[in-house]
């Protein structure tokens, strides 16, 4: 849609728009102006960047996010539908409506991208509108680390919120794992400061509970020293698929788990010749080249390596460069148990269908598997947990994320469908052979899964009490419709 064509729009949020503007003023854009289209953007996705709000609140600072939300939470009471609105940080949710609304309001936290160490550097205090590139050449300097995203350009907002998997997750768990402290603003736009102590209910369902509680504006999280480590590309001719999943099988599964190592294996489909590479990123956080613990990866006939000694900051820019932005994007995600087995039938059934796919304009289809190891599961328990209902209890797990970029709105249905037949199969193969698992990573979820009822039944029954304590009147739920609800 053009962007004059979206004026059409300022319809439904127009009141609230115009209250916003009273409040805020100077922070509130509509269509055509330059701060709108600045914040449409930089969407990650074509499909989110072509939703238009009918204004855009650029926070600054927690004041601005807590009036606006004071304000939509008593517009949305008087006008009930009209004040409706979306949070967003660094934007990277693929599908549309997770973190921006056609005709209501966008709450844009991209200014908010305060990185301030504590004296001691034991925590650092992040800002939801940082990426993650922007978080690490800071704390590079200082060599420490936090546990967060591994592509340099994606947000900290939803990545942490929804989970979050680093470089470190075998040593520190998953990235909501560490964070000790959230600054939220809850729905009647009142500012709190959750710990542990202070809302230990709270504390625990914003880790995995994405955007259902409030809008979090600040997260503090424990840091740890990290120097330069080893990392970066291999890659191998598909032909050695097999000695990779064992590899894989061997990795994840290994009782010796090395917490320094890191994993995306990734199979990359090229249309023009109908056949497939083998991609895979290799991170050992410790300044050691070649570690024995790779030993079955990297033994393998290489097409191409750029393994490095190098600092966190250029590794997140390197995987930076194989994810641009400006594409219709699609991602969908399964969870299945560590087997070499299970991950050769993914690839043979991924391989049988993707050439129906083949002549779609622009098509980039890839099929990435990540070890879920208990030493990572397990971290949560010790560290007062989460509310992504894993445990060291699921044994060792692989994630599954399917990545399909194309170029026009005609190929989505097709994308779509074709993609959830896949999980389909999945689902099934995985169940015959007994390695099926509920848990989907939200943040790698398709609009059409359900990752929060794969937290399991306890789990959805706390956060839906949580809601009813801290959002009474489910402003969170009704009037905040994007990206996954409690109720789904
Ligand atoms: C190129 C690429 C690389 C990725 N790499 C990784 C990776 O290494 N590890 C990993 O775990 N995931 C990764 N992901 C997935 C990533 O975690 C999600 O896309 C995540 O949503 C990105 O966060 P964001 O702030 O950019 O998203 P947004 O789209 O801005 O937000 C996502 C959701 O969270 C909500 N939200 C955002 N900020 C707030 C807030 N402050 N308060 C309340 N709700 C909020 C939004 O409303 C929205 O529903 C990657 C994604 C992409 C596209």
């Amino acid at each position: 849609m053009s962007t004059s064509a979206a004026t059409t729009y300022l319809n439904q949020g127009k009141t609230c728009c115009a209250a916003l503007k009273l409040v805020l003023p100077g922070k509130v854009s509509y269509p055509d102006s330059t701060p709108y289209n600045l914040s449409l953007t930089s969407y990650w996705s074509v499909q989110e960047e072509n939703v238009h709000p009918t204004c855009v609140v650029s926070a600054t600072n927690t004041l601005d996010v807590a009036l606006s939300v004071f304000l939509l939470t008593i517009g949305g009471q008087v006008f009930p539908g009209q004040c409706d609105f979306a949070v967003r940080s660094g934007g990277h949710t693929p599908f549309v409506g997770a973190a921006n609304i056609q005709q209501g309001i966008t709450i844009d936290l991209s200014a908010l991208n305060q990185v301030t160490p504590s004296k001691d550097l034991s925590t650092v205090t992040v800002g939801p509108g940082n990426r993650w590139s922007q978080v690490y050449s800071k704390l590079d300097a200082l060599g420490i680390a936090v546990g967060g995203g591994r592509v340099a350009i994606v947000g900290v907002g939803g990545l942490t919120l929804g989970g979050g998997v680093s470089f470190f997750s075998p040593r520190y768990g998953f990235v909501c794992d560490s964070i000790v402290r959230f600054e939220v603003v809850l729905a009647a736009g009142l500012t709190v400061n959750v710990t542990k102590s202070s809302y230990p209910d709270l504390w625990v369902a914003l880790k995995g509970g994405s955007n259902n509680f409030g809008v979090v504006t600040a997260f503090e999280s424990t840091a740890f020293k990290q120097g330069k480590f080893w990392g970066g590309f291999i890659g191998n001719d598909i032909s050695t698929k097999d000695a990779q999943f064992a590899a894989f099988e061997a990795l994840n599964g290994n009782p010796n788990y090395d917490e320094y190592a890191a994993l995306i294996n990734s199979y990359v489909y090229t249309p023009a010749t109908n056949t497939w590479y083998i991609a895979n990123n290799i991170e050992y956080t410790k300044a050691q080249a070649n570690p024995p613990f790779f030993a079955n990866f990297t033994s393998l006939p290489q097409t191409f390596s750029t393994m490095r000694i190098s600092n966190l900051t250029d590794f997140t820019i390197e995987l930076a460069a194989s994810n641009p932005d400006g594409r219709r994007q699609l991602f969908v995600t399964g969870t299945y148990g560590n087997s070499a087995r299970m991950m050769s039938n993914i690839f043979d059934i991924a391989n049988s269908t993707v050439q129906a796919l083949r002549d779609v304009p622009g098509i980039a289809y890839s099929l990435s598997f990540q070890p879920v190891p208990t030493v990572i599961t397990s971290k949560a328990a010790a560290r007062g947990g989460n509310s992504l209902g894993l445990s060291a209890a699921d044994g060792n797990l692989f994630n599954l994320l399917l990545t399909v970029s194309w170029d026009t709105e005609a190929d989505d249905a097709l994308i779509n469908t074709q993609a959830k037949a896949l999980f389909d199969q999945f689902a099934t193969v995985s169940k015959q052979l007994g390695l099926f698992n509920e848990y989907l990573y939200l943040n790698y979820a398709a609009p059409w899964q359900k990752p929060i009822a794969g937290y399991g039944a306890a789990s959805v029954a706390n956060l839906k009490a949580v809601s009813k304590k801290y959002d009474p009147k489910g402003v969170f739920q009704v009037q905040v419709p994007g990206g996954f609800k409690l109720s789904d």
